[in-house]
């Protein structure tokens, strides 16, 4: 089924660089609509495949985790209580934009990262705490200890004091 709104929302998603199975999954578009819809829209723009981002970012710069961070508070202003459950791919695109419109450049987040922070924030992987020393909201997962430092904090001269957000596991020693 090719329906209009299905399109509509193919070519939103594409417009912001999703890749095509992403675009699949929200649109039930077949690859072969999306593939039609991507170069008679966007040219020859390539197609992206492979897996998709990992915020597993142990190796990750504290600017990436910011700009991450930062995509995560504005989700969840957009979609409240909501994120904890679902992702709603009209709250992730306008997030994404209002990201795009408040971020410096260089843009670290890329939309398909940005869906996978949506995804990590409903299955609780990550989540977001606010730092017990700078009282800042930033994103934080389980996958590595360095993702459950503030990195607001870790770049600052607050270093040394290295808030641990509220809800971080304890007993670990820094
Ligand atoms: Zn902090």
């Amino acid at each position: 089924m090719r329906s209009r709104a299905a399109e509509d929302l193919a070519i939103r998603m594409l417009a912001r660089g999703a890749r095509d199975k992403l675009v699949q999954c929200h649109t039930q578009l077949s690859a072969y609509v999306v593939r039609d819809i991507r170069n008679s829209e966007f040219g020859n723009q390539p197609a992206k495949s492979g897996p998709l981002p990992s915020t597993d970012d142990s190796n990750g710069s504290l600017v990436l985790r910011m700009h991450r961070s930062l995509f995560a508070v504005l989700y969840r202003r957009v979609g409240g209580g909501e994120i904890d459950t679902k992702i709603n791919i009209e709250h992730v695109i306008d997030t994404y934009d209002i990201y795009l419109a408040l971020a410096e450049p260089p843009i670290a987040v890329t939309f398909d990262e940005a869906w996978v922070i949506a995804r990590e924030l409903r299955g609780r992987r990550m989540e977001l705490v606010r730092c017990a020393v700078c009282a800042v909201d930033y994103l934080s997962g389980d996958s590595s200890p360095t993702t459950n430092l503030c990195p607001y904090c870790w770049c600052s001269e607050r270093k040394p004091a290295m808030g641990l957000g509220h809800r971080s596991r304890g007993g670990r020693s820094q």
